[in-house]
């Protein structure tokens, strides 16, 4: 048996049970420094004890720290608590049939990312798929009731995701499937499906471990980023928070990552870009910003200048 106090253990010595703790190791508690009410605002990381309120902004950086703002002593005799097995996410079944995406582009598909600057070989590395409209024959009845359920399949038998690049995050078991139509006269450009609890490109954080991260908003942009620096060999990392107002969870992450290693934020030159800047530094204050040339937005960056603008 285990005998060792863990700094999940300590947490709940000091507040109690959480109310849920994530499969990343984010637990979450009603905040007990103010009148904490609907969602429970207050976070701690029940591995590194980093912890934070989104709501009143207490925050400090380990258990100890935690103990004297609360006044309150750790107790030394500590029942193990058991982290109860996050239910499994809706969207499993569905990851198989997004395999399938992963094999065949369409024509249109192939075309679309040659002109947004986008190597085939990067796209298969990046796990990126296209949607067809009709699912296959022999696809599990399972499958495609779960993907009725997540909307995924529309009452006609069709994907919704039809004439789309995807992208899942993981690639190889996405929780969360993001879709960027192809054709315009679509009513939205983009939908997904799943929980997005991470920035899209998080898997290569916990893959590749890099000590430079750059984030962008759009999905493009980041495989833009990503792709240059797997061509040139530059050890960084793009993630894209996926639109202009990142969600709590996403902001979480980015403040997670920016306690060790450096951030460096590119936005798209807009209005929208400058307040997704605001957003970020919140939680990533020594982040750099690099604005890129000429008023660009950040793929269309590269394509014309190359890189010699992204260094820190
Ligand atoms: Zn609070």
């Amino acid at each position: 048996m285990n005998m060792e106090i863990t700094v999940l253990d300590a947490l709940v010595s000091l507040l109690g049970e959480p109310v849920k703790v994530d499969h990343r190791g984010w637990a979450t508690w009603y905040c007990p420094f103010h009148n904490d009410t609907g969602r429970p605002n207050f976070g701690a990381h029940i591995y590194d004890g980093y912890w934070k309120c989104f709501s009143c902004g207490e925050q400090g950086g380990s258990v100890a720290s935690l103990s004297k703002r609360l006044g309150k002593k750790v107790s030394g005799l500590l029942p193990h608590y058991e982290i109860k097995k996050p239910e499994k996410p809706k969207i499993n079944l569905v990851q198989e049939a997004f395999r399938l995406t992963q094999r065949n582009f369409s024509p249109q598909a192939t075309a679309y990312l040659r002109r947004r600057g986008i190597l085939m070989e990067f796209a298969h590395f990046m796990g990126l798929g296209y949607g067809f409209h009709e699912p296959p024959a022999d696809l599990a009845d399972g499958i495609i009731e779960e993907a009725k359920s997540l909307h995924l399949i529309n009452e006609q038998g069709y994907w919704m995701w039809g004439h789309a690049i995807l992208i899942g995050e993981p690639p190889t078991h996405p929780e969360f499937i993001q879709a960027r139509f192809l054709s315009d006269n679509k009513k939205f450009r983009f939908l997904s499906w799943g929980e997005k609890i991470h920035p899209l490109g998080w898997w290569m954080i916990e893959n590749f471990n890099p000590s430079l991260v750059y984030i962008v908003e759009g999905m493009f942009d980041m495989l833009a980023l990503n792709q240059v620096f797997w061509r040139i060999g530059f050890k960084a990392v793009c993630l894209a928070t996926g639109g202009a107002s990142p969600s709590a969870q996403i902001l979480e992450h980015i403040g997670i990552l920016a306690k060790n290693r450096q951030i460096v934020l590119v936005p798209d030159q807009d209005e929208a870009g400058d307040k997704w800047t605001q957003f970020i530094l919140l939680e990533a204050p020594k982040a750099r910003v690099i604005a890129p040339p000429e008023g660009l937005d950040p793929d269309e960056a590269i394509a014309k200048h190359g890189v010699q603008w992204l260094k820190p």
